[in-house]
């Protein structure tokens, strides 16, 4: 359906204006006249809708948007956070979005709504940790999360107008999952002030107790840092290094997490406030270090040196602990003005503006590792250190984790297939599979599942189980049902091992007789009209007349009630019209033209980075998705990249696009050609 662009008489206000140059004031001309359009289309599409304060509803992602500004992201991150809700609550389609601002604007906001919607689906603490894995496990993209953490950010900040349950519910969850996952990407700013924003309303007695403690010290407090910071500048001028003293205070959730962890009351917490030296260089950041601990005692065990080892979010900083002035305590952080902005701005300060260039590559590498690692640890393990964490990372076995059609979140092993996923539900359910949809996208049983992927099973009583399945099956559950229904089926109590091999050995028979009992040149020039479901012909069929498909088009069919099987291009509209209703889940089913099922072979080309078992890890992978590996050759090229050449024979082409897609998730892998 087209969607028309505002026309030009329907200019926004003037205050429209000034905020969009303000959001806008990092960015170049066209990349301002980008958001222009992205806040056009967002005003029109959320037009008739308000938010609970009563205000037009562009003032959320408009806020979205300048928050996002006020960290320096780039054009698509400010153009996605302005249409973030566009996709979720208006009419607004994908291929739109993809039309009028690009591939990368459309994946960001799906990411974001994605998330969205994982969140309604869970509302158990318990499940918490899964879920801040789940989005780190499934986004490729680590601005989806800063986009969704400035949505939080902002929903927070008029969370007064929810009812009170709902904000004490929300506030859980920011404390739970959103503001930890800030932390994991280094955001501590973000992660303060949604910690902040959260206790304001889990415990406004707490909040406000230590609102005015901290206020009510301020004068004194302020008096010592002054005193602090006049003699570290004088002690570090003498030593030639030029350096910026701050002095700093916690944020009111870590005054309470303290309170609580040492019950003590907020008298008794006596580093309240600390000092943070910012100098040039990593030799000033240990010099500095020196000075600080010839002026004052150093407290043991409270020197941390995150330089060299710096935390998994890419924090780096020195700590020490100290006695001051007037033999008080004083936190004492050293950094050059690059780690601060680390610190504040995490992983989102490598999308800002000037830097993007620089570092899209280096960040996008360390993003991944991050993923990696945020799978495998437990809470509150930020502390750990790079090292130990990359060690856990390499000795731990990886799962995917998908979302049944419900969203229950359901962790597979990796290599897992939609046929292990049937499995896993109900047996029944595998037994009568005969393919699946991800998203909407029909597959086959033996496409390779990935995080995040949505599986809806496709069941028939037509669905043939057969020896064949065990050699894509990865999971044991699902080999072992199998192979007990077979056994049972069959009537006999050879091992279901030794039946496969015989029923592969029938099966390469049937290969070689096949073709030779009916030649290519006659099946070309004479159009077979049959199809084949699973494996299975001689069904009633009828031939679509809204998009006429042809002997070598690829096709797809829906079931009717009445069992026949009208068949249809893949991929066409009214089919989908039909078929994606709910009432009629699962009758959509994958078909393909009799006579090309046998015997499909092809050449593929595989580049990717020189890594160990990368080549391995190919033939595996080619192995379970069903392709017979005919030769294969690899290479190393002169700038240490390896280009691997398989000849392999699959069933089908369809086949042949999911294991050239398949190949294309394994890890090292920059390019998969299908060579003609
Ligand atoms: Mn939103």
């Amino acid at each position: 359906m087209p969607f028309a662009l505002p026309n030009e008489n329907s200019k926004p206000k003037s205050e429209t204006e000034a905020k969009l140059a303000h959001i806008t004031r990092h960015l170049d001309k066209n990349e301002k006249a980008m958001v222009r359009k992205a806040y056009l289309l967002a005003e029109d599409a959320h037009k008739f809708q308000k938010r609970l304060s009563g205000e037009p509803y562009i003032i959320h992602p408009l806020s979205v948007a300048e928050i996002l500004s006020n960290l320096e992201m780039d054009c698509e991150t400010i153009c996605a956070a302005l249409l973030h809700d566009v996709l979720e609550d208006t009419d607004i389609t994908r291929e739109y979005m993809d039309k009028e601002f690009g591939p990368t604007v459309t994946k960001l906001v799906d990411g974001v709504t994605k998330i969205s919607e994982m969140k309604n689906q869970s509302r158990e603490n318990r499940q918490a940790v899964n879920i801040r894995k789940m989005i780190l496990a499934t986004v490729d993209d680590a601005r989806v999360i800063i986009i969704k953490l400035a949505d939080k950010m902002h929903n927070m900040q008029t969370l007064s107008h929810q009812a009170e349950h709902k904000r004490e519910r929300i506030s859980r969850e920011v404390l739970d999952i959103y503001a930890p996952l800030a932390g994991r990407l280094g955001m501590y700013g973000m992660k303060a002030q949604l910690e902040d924003f959260a206790l304001s309303h889990l415990d406004s007695t707490a909040y406000q107790q230590i609102k005015e403690a901290i206020a009510e010290k301020k004068a004194d407090r302020e008096d010592r840092i002054k005193v602090t910071k006049s003699i570290i500048e004088s002690k570090l001028r003498e030593s030639k290094i030029r350096a910026k003293v701050l002095g700093r205070t916690k944020h009111f959730y870590s005054i309470y997490q303290k309170m609580k962890e040492q019950h003590k009351s907020i008298d008794e917490i006596y580093d309240l406030s600390g000092v943070r030296v910012l100098v040039d260089s990593i030799q000033d950041c240990y010099t500095t270090l020196g000075v600080i601990h010839t002026i004052w005692n150093p407290v043991p065990g409270r020197f941390k040196d995150y330089i060299s080892l710096p935390k998994s979010n890419g924090y780096r900083s020195l700590h020490t602990g100290v006695i001051g002035t007037g033999g008080k305590y004083l936190e004492v952080q050293i950094r050059t003005q690059e780690m601060q902005n680390v610190a504040e701005y995490g992983i989102a300060a490598h999308w800002a503006y000037k830097e993007k260039e620089k570092n899209a590559k280096t960040i996008q590498d360390h993003f991944h590792l991050l993923q990696n690692i945020a799978q495998m640890q437990d809470e509150g393990a930020d502390e750990k250190t790079f090292m130990e964490d990359l060690k856990t990372n390499l000795s731990v076995s990886e799962d995917v984790y998908v979302f049944t059609p419900k969203g229950e979140i359901i962790a597979m092993p990796m290599g897992s297939t939609v046929l292990d996923f049937a499995f896993r539900i109900h047996t029944e359910i595998g037994l009568s599979c005969t393919g699946g949809k991800i998203g909407n996208k029909p597959v086959s049983i033996r496409t390779a599942l990935r995080s995040g992927d949505q599986v809806h099973i496709i069941s028939s009583p037509h669905a043939k189980p057969n020896a064949n399945w065990l050699r894509f099956l990865v999971t044991p559950q699902a080999r072992s049902k199998l192979r007990s229904f077979l056994r049972k089926r069959d009537g006999d109590d050879e091992p279901a091992e030794v039946r496969t091999e015989t029923a592969e050995k029938e099966r390469k028979n049937d290969e070689v007789v096949k073709p030779k009992a009916r030649p290519k040149r006659e099946e070309d020039s004479s159009p077979h009209w049959e199809v084949e479901w699973e494996g299975q012909t001689g069904f009633e069929t009828r031939f679509a007349h809204c998009c006429s498909p042809l002997p070598g088009d690829p096709i797809e069919g829906y079931l009717s009630k009445n069992h026949v099987v009208s068949v249809h291009k893949k991929g066409c509209p009214s089919l989908h019209t039909i078929a994606d209703q709910e009432e009629n889940s699962g009758r959509l089913i994958p078909l393909r033209w009799k006579g090309q099922t046998e015997n499909y072979s092809a050449k593929i080309e595989i580049t990717g980075s020189d890594r160990p078992l990368l080549f391995l890890d190919l033939v595996s992978g080619l192995t379970r998705a069903g392709a017979n590996i005919l030769g294969a050759e690899a290479h190393t090229t002169s700038i240490g990249e390896v280009r691997d050449r398989f000849n392999i024979e699959v069933d089908s082409k369809e086949l042949l696009e999911t294991i050239l897609s398949d190949l294309s998730r394994i890890p090292g892998v920059l390019s998969v050609y299908h060579i003609i």
